[in-house]
């Protein structure tokens, strides 16, 4: 992979008339607020453009405030022109789910993304490991393209931020983060909005699977890894869907002393894992163990076993790099040294 510019991505697009915009399986809201802003970008510059889903289910509905979200099409039921296919927040062919035909027919391809993996799917590819989010990279591509930012981009483009740093929270929250925070809110995002759309809109049933989560977690090596499982009975007692399973792992890794949180679920019959680290522990090298990936705070992977297995054999893993890792301070007791200002 040669990494191009956004330059080069800007003259591409503006080149194209019909675009399709992909995201990841589960799509999350960087991976839907840099679809939506990219596409609101580019409609403004009177693109045909088209939003697709990777795979044919829906959506999380906190999301359904994001303008066009009404919009999004399955992959396989897409039946438009796709000549010019962009990927965003998308490291691997793999996560793309159905829209890989759609990539491989096209005839320019992109991605844009902030996952430090190898990727070699398109013809111009453009990934910034140190960019919190990808819609920070878009708020800057629609920039580059000359769009009018004023509204819905600045609001796509806040929401992916703003969840992908937890809520400026994790350790991907910099200087840059919150200097686009300040330009998108600027341009119109009302934090305070997508804020209670995102984090004060969850349905019962996520806040009760929560408390299932809680109820069995368990705390090992001396408190340092907070694990926890849900089953496809307690999504089943509860009405709950996968898209509320995904704050439980944040109360897990809200604990003292936690500094690795693993949540594993039971989906569409396999296991999926979610991993946090608060310390310098690399989960995403633990997740690729397990065929995922992801960033160092925060991957994930999906597992082939029964759940109990599942459980045991991540349990394992999850001790053995905290045991390398427990030398490092946690972040929270030891702030970094602040870089020089760029
Ligand atoms: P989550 O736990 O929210 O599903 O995922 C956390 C992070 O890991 C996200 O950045 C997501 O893109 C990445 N991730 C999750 N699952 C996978 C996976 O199966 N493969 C890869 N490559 N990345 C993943
Ligand atoms: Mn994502
Ligand atoms: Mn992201």
């Amino acid at each position: 992979q040669t990494n191009t510019d956004l330059a080069a991505i800007a003259d591409a697009l503006r080149a194209s008339d019909d675009i399709v915009i992909c995201g990841h399986v589960s799509p999350d809201g960087d991976c839907l607020g840099s679809q939506l802003a990219l596409a609101a970008a580019l409609k403004g510059l009177g693109k045909r453009v088209a939003c697709l889903l990777a795979k044919d289910e829906p959506a999380d509905a906190r999301l359904s405030f994001l303008p066009g979200f009404a919009d999004l099409v399955p992959a396989a039921r897409y039946d438009g022109p796709a000549r010019t296919f962009v990927a965003v927040d998308v490291p691997t062919r793999a996560r793309i789910g159905d829209a890989v035909s759609l990539l491989d027919a096209s005839e320019t391809s992109v991605v844009v993304d902030h996952h430090a993996a190898e990727t070699t799917m398109a013809d111009l590819t453009y990934v910034d490991p140190d960019a919190a989010s990808t819609t920070m990279l878009v708020w800057e591509l629609a920039g580059l393209l000359g769009a009018d930012r004023i509204g819905d981009v600045a609001l796509c483009c806040y929401a992916g931020l703003v969840t992908d740093t937890g809520r400026f929270q994790y350790q991907n929250t910099d200087a840059a983060a919150l200097r686009a925070a300040s330009e998108m809110a600027a341009a119109g995002a009302d934090a305070a909005f997508v804020s209670r759309a995102v984090f004060q809109s969850r349905s019962e049933a996520s806040v009760r699977l929560e408390g299932v989560a809680i109820g069995r977690m368990r705390l090992e090596a001396g408190g340092a890894i907070a694990q926890s499982w849900l089953s496809r009975e307690d999504f089943e007692a509860l009405g709950a869907t996968k898209a509320d399973a995904e704050p439980v792992i944040d109360a897990l890794r809200s604990i003292a002393g936690v500094r690795v949180a693993c949540v594993l679920r039971e989906q569409d019959g396999a296991v999926r894992g979610s991993l946090r680290a608060k310390d310098g522990t690399d989960v995403a090298a633990i997740a690729r163990r397990f065929g995922g990936g992801g960033h160092v705070a925060a991957a994930g992977f999906t597992l082939e076993l029964p759940l109990s297995e599942a459980v045991t054999t991540v349990g394992r893993a999850l001790e053995e790099a905290v045991a390398v890792a427990s030398q490092a301070p946690l972040s929270s007791d030891a702030p970094a040294a602040p870089s020089a200002p760029d």
